[in-house]
């Protein structure tokens, strides 16, 4: 993976090309961010960028023997030390137990999330570990002579999830480290990790990705309306694991589109105890497909607000599939310009209350008498 390929974090980059140039690598370093922010695909980009054969002015070169092994994650003076678990078979895992794993996943998307890792091991409703004996193993590798590169890196995923005992082991090789070895350690909650370990690390905070960058990002996998994907990508709030998750799928489309039509009806026909069912369904979905179903929800009344104001610039302003025109076409009386501010606004104060976990039966409920209200003035 070169720099050129991590969505964002120019400065980051910047910060790690200039250290390689001044020949100041710090040789222990803490990249802390939230998840999505891209700590990992920078970890990598960084090793690749110092075990480059051919390094250019910003960038790893992407071309050399090298780079090819690290972009395959095969590179013999790139190690990994990641969460694991026991298994039937194996009551000592280590790192390398899982290497064919941890490269399959890490090639697949290097933004790689902790959950969609779990699902890798197959762990459910249980959290990986970083196990003691892995500091034998780590001690032993970085003891080796480098086999191809100046530079030995080992890039640890999550010191968090590391045993106390581990964690002490490492501490006078992280302190004194064989000669031209780098420590990468990439953490979601630093505040996890044993101070003694922290202190010994240099810290970088990774901030969020620009929203712009991601719209950017998202605008070219996506062909939804841009106005939607500035939506998700302000909402996902610098990550993009979850404006990936924001992301409609076409199943959660039609879900989502069935349950609006759903609601715009019986708040029309003022039926209560439709409506006390559908604020059922509703809250069975999960707390980012609320959201989505909010975010949704703005957008039709917006669309049919232009249907129902701008009848002469339909095709150029208002888009719409071909369901959602059907639909539309019955609705959009129900939406003018006495009614749309209020209506956007209860929906964007109910996606406030679902981000702060609001018990979502009551809130659905409440916004729905008001929708009902306001569609019949
Ligand atoms: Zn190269």
């Amino acid at each position: 993976m070169r720099f050129s390929e991590v969505i964002g974090q120019k400065k980051i980059k910047e910060k790690f090309i200039q250290t390689v140039r001044e020949e100041r690598v710090s040789h222990a370093q803490l990249l802390s961010g939230e998840e999505g922010f891209g700590g990992l695909p920078l970890a990598i980009a960084f090793s690749q960028f110092i075990l480059c054969e051919d390094r250019k002015e910003n960038d790893s070169c992407g071309e050399c023997p090298s780079c090819q092994k690290t972009s395959k994650l095969i590179h013999p003076d790139l190690h990994f030390v990641f969460p694991v678990t026991v298994t039937k078979t194996n009551s000592k895992p280590v790192s390398d137990d899982f290497i064919t794993e941890w490269r399959e996943a890490l090639i697949e998307d290097p933004y790689l999330s902790t959950n969609r890792w779990y699902n890798y091991l197959g762990l459910e409703n249980k959290q990986g570990m970083i196990y003691t004996h892995e500091s034998e193993n780590i001690i032993k590798k970085l003891s080796l002579k480098t086999f191809e590169a100046e530079y030995k890196v080992m890039v640890i995923w999550q010191p968090e999830r590391m045993n106390p005992t581990c964690s002490n082991k490492l501490l006078k090789i992280i302190e004194e480290p064989p000669p031209k070895t780098l420590f990468l350690m990439v953490s979601l909650l630093p505040e996890q990790i044993l101070p003694t370990l922290l202190s010994r690390v240099q810290r970088i905070n990774i901030p969020g990705i620009e929203t712009d960058i991601l719209v950017d990002f998202l605008q070219n996998r996506h062909d939804l309306p841009l106005g939607e994907l500035r939506k998700v990508a302000k909402l996902a709030n610098g990550s993009i694991t979850r404006a990936i998750e924001f992301i409609i799928s076409v199943d959660d489309y039609n879900t989502i589109f069935t349950l609006f039509k759903k609601w715009m009806r019986l708040c029309y026909k003022n039926n209560i105890l439709g409506i006390l069912e559908w604020v059922d369904e509703v809250s069975s979905l999960g707390r980012e497909k609320k959201k989505l179903f909010l975010i949704y929800s703005l957008r039709m009344i917006r669309e049919n607000f232009l249907l129902n104001s701008m009848p002469n610039y339909r095709d150029r302003l208002v888009r719409l599939s071909e369901n959602e025109e059907d639909f539309s076409n019955k609705f959009f009386p129900f939406i003018h310009k006495k009614n749309i501010f209020r209506l956007t606004e209860e929906i964007n104060k109910t996606i406030s209350d679902i981000e702060a976990n609001a018990y979502s039966k009551t809130v659905f409920l409440d916004l729905s008498f008001q929708v009902m209200g306001l569609i019949k003035n």
